[in-house]
Formats: structure tokens, C-alpha cells, sequence
């Protein structure tokens, strides 16, 4: 009798999660090319970076690098509540936003349940999913050849596909990596019909950007919607990504099982602190917000003057149709050896798609020197 592998003791569901593929490294590319001027446009990072207030807040909370953090995070649920016009009992905080999406989804999914989202969601949804055993429903995204929001959530069928055991939805808005939305009339029919068995995690990561779209702002619906949990981040417009910082608000009660579950010390002390400064500093997100919309159309612009569409978008990325899955493997290596790192989206099933951050004007002319490289050597 063969004994089995230490590793297939884990559930079945688990043993069957693909692993997320993140954007390449600068660092790993650097030492693959032996490159030093390396772009990276492939993690919808802020390239501003930091606020330099938060920086600074950084610096100093590292002498307290000894001792645990503020377990319940309450300066920063404190700033967050003040700030939204929440009470601070509404506030989970999470290591990244990340964390608190696997959260809710430990807390609430079990096998036998069932967990809907789009097709071409964001990656941790389904990862999230699966580890608990529950039902992955996925609907299929609107059409690419859609009028207005190709490759968006089918906010209709995704509702249709609610059952008396769906206990999670997850929406992006707007969702990565399609850069797809939904505008706020559309999110609040949704809330207003989806049934009180479900809770509907509304993923706001790139709102900041967003709000020019008519997305909605998800807070304002939590007084109406106990079902609803709108999930942030510190990660995208705030330049915050290497800390992991992000919160879910929701009802008291559906945050106090969340707080219940989440490690004691989730949020690093320096995170905390970052986080905090960060979220007063109002200019360094209005700058981070100003690029992004002066850059985003002239990106798309200059794209599609060489023969690339990108999808419309109300993140601080695009998703680019390059034609066909060859023709954009070739695209990326091409820019990969020219020092510019961008984002493949096969895993996505996606794969004639690359997904490309909005950067500062001479990143972005980077990439566009790269893709005029590529033409040149024969790629049309
Ligand atoms: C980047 C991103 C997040 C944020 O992830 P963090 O764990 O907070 O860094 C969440 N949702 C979506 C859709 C994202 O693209």
C-alpha cells in the first residue's frame, strides 16, 4: 500500500487553487537583463509612491519596531471613522485588503455554500473561495464587443445567479484587470434587490479614480445595507502597496465577526502609522488622482494611434487588446528586454490582453517607445 504524500492531506479544494501570478519584480528583472533603468507598469502601484508626510510618519514609528502594534489599530480606525462618517465599531482592518476579503470569505463560506462572481473578476476572489470548499459561481462578464463596458459585470445575471446558499457576491467597482464599472444607479438596484441572506462585498480599490465615472461611493449605502461591506485599500491611489493596509466597512456586527477571526496584530505598527498620515494628506492623493486622468486618455490615445484598443477604464491601468495571444506574448517579452515590465493577464484568460499601469508621462513614453520598437521589427 503506497502512503500518500504529507501534501494531499490538505482538502481537495485547496490542493486545486491555482497560485496568484503577480507583476514581475524590478529587481528580478534587473538581475535576469543585467538592466538598470527599469519601468515597471505592471502592479497598479501609485508612481508617485508614498505621501512624503506618511514617509516621514513611517520613519519615526520604526523606533517602536520592538514592541507589537496597536492590535485594534485605533488611531487609524479612529482617522478612517472621522473621516467616512463612520463609527469605528464599523472598521476591520486588514493586512492589505487582501486579508480582509479572505476574511470574509473564512467567515461566511463554508462547503455547501456558494460564493458568486464575474468572470474576469479580481484574482483573490476565486483564490479566497476556494480554500473554504464553497461553490464558485461564475458569470460571465458582458460581452468584448459590448457597447459601453466590455468585459464588465453583468450586474443582471450576476444578481440572477443569487440562491438561498449564495452567502458572498463579490463586486469590483471598478474591477481589475478589465478596469471595467458600474455606475452607483446600477450598484444601488443591485443592493436594492439582492436578498438579505447574502452579503455583497463591493471592492473599491480604485475609487479614488473612479469617482469622475459616476461609480458611487459604497459608504454611503452602508446605513441602508447591513448586507453591504465595502472593502478599501491603501494600496493603489495612497502608494502604500509594500505596507499592506486595507479595511472593510460594514455593519458593527458583520465587523465584529470579522475582527474576531483576523490575527491579533494584522496591521503592522508602521503600516498603521503610514496609513494614518496618509489618509490626511489630501494633496498627494488630488496629485495621484490628477495624473491618472491626465495620463490614462493620452495613454489610450497614443495606443490606439499604433493599432492598440484599450478597454474603457476608470482605474489607473488599461486593459489593451494586442490581437491575439502570440502577439501579445511577443509584445510583453519585447518590452520586457526593453526594461519595461508589464502585466500578462492569461491566467486571467485574458491572454491577448496585457494590462498596463498608467505611469508618469516618461514611463509611459517608455512603453510606447517599446511598443514602437516592436512594430518596427515587423509586429503590426
Ligand atoms: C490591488 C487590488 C486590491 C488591493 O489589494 P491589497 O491587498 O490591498 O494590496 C483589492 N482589490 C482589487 C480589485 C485590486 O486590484
Amino acid at each position: 500500500m503506497s502512503t500518500p504524500h504529507p501534501a494531499q492531506l490538505a482538502s481537495e479544494s485547496v490542493r486545486r487553487i491555482a497560485p496568484y501570478a503577480p507583476g514581475k519584480p524590478v529587481s528580478e528583472l534587473a538581475r535576469e537583463l543585467g538592466l538598470e533603468d527599469i519601468v515597471k507598469l505592471a502592479s497598479n502601484e501609485n508612481p508617485l509612491g508614498a505621501s512624503p508626510a506618511a514617509l516621514a510618519a513611517m520613519q519615526a514609528a520604526l523606533g517602536e519596531a520592538g514592541i507589537y502594534p496597536d492590535g485594534s489599530g485605533h488611531a487609524l480606525k479612529q482617522a478612517l471613522a472621522t473621516r467616512y462618517g463612520l463609527a469605528p465599531a464599523q472598521l476591520t482592518l486588514g493586512n492589505g485588503s487582501n486579508d480582509v476579503l479572505v476574511l470574509l470569505a473564512e467567515a461566511f463560506l463554508t462547503a455547501g455554500t456558494e460564493a458568486v462572481y464575474s468572470q474576469y473578476c479580481f484574482a483573490v476572489y476565486p483564490l479566497a473561495v476556494q480554500a473554504t470548499g464553497a461553490r464558485a459561481v461564475v458569470v460571465p462578464a458582458l460581452p468584448a464587443t459590448h457597447a459601453t463596458m466590455p468585459l464588465g459585470h453583468d450586474l443582471e445575471a450576476m444578481l440572477a445567479a443569487v440562491t438561498p446558499a449564495t452567502r458572498l457576491v463579490f463586486i469590483a467597482n471598478p474591477n481589475n484587470p478589465t478596469g471595467t464599472w458600474a455606475p452607483a444607479a446600477a450598484v444601488e438596484s443591485f443592493l436594492a434587490r439582492v436578498p438579505a441572506t447574502t452579503i455583497v462585498v463591493l471592492d473599491e480599490a480604485y475609487l479614488e479614480y473612479a469617482l469622475d465615472a459616476g461609480c458611487g461611493d459604497g459608504l454611503a449605502w452602508l446605513a441602508r445595507h447591513p448586507n453591504l461591506v465595502v472593502v478599501r485599500t491603501f494600496s493603489k491611489a495612497y502608494g502604500l502597496a509594500a505596507l499592506r493596509v486595507g479595511f472593510a466597512a460594514s455593519d458593527p456586527e458583520v465587523a465584529d465577526v470579522l475582527n474576531r477571526i483576523r490575527q491579533p496584530f494584522n496591521v503592522n505598527s508602521i503600516a498603521l502609522e503610514g496609513a494614518r498620515v496618509a489618509l490626511a494628506d489630501g494633496d498627494h492623493i488630488a496629485r495621484s488622482v490628477a495624473l491618472v486622468a491626465q495620463e490614462r486618455p493620452r495613454l489610450a490615445r497614443e495606443l490606439a494611434a499604433r493599432g492598440l484598443r484599450a478597454l474603457p477604464s476608470a482605474g489607473n491601468f488599461l486593459l489593451v487588446d494586442i490581437g491575439g495571444a502570440q502577439r501579445a506574448a511577443a509584445l510583453n517579452g519585447h518590452l520586457l528586454r526593453q526594461g519595461v515590465i508589464v502585466r500578462p493577464v492569461g491566467n486571467y484568460g485574458l491572454a491577448q490582453y496585457l494590462r498596463i499601469t498608467v505611469g508618469l508621462a516618461q514611463e509611459n513614453d517608455r512603453l510606447l517607445a517599446g511598443v514602437d520598437a516592436w512594430r518596427e521589427g515587423g509586429a503590426r
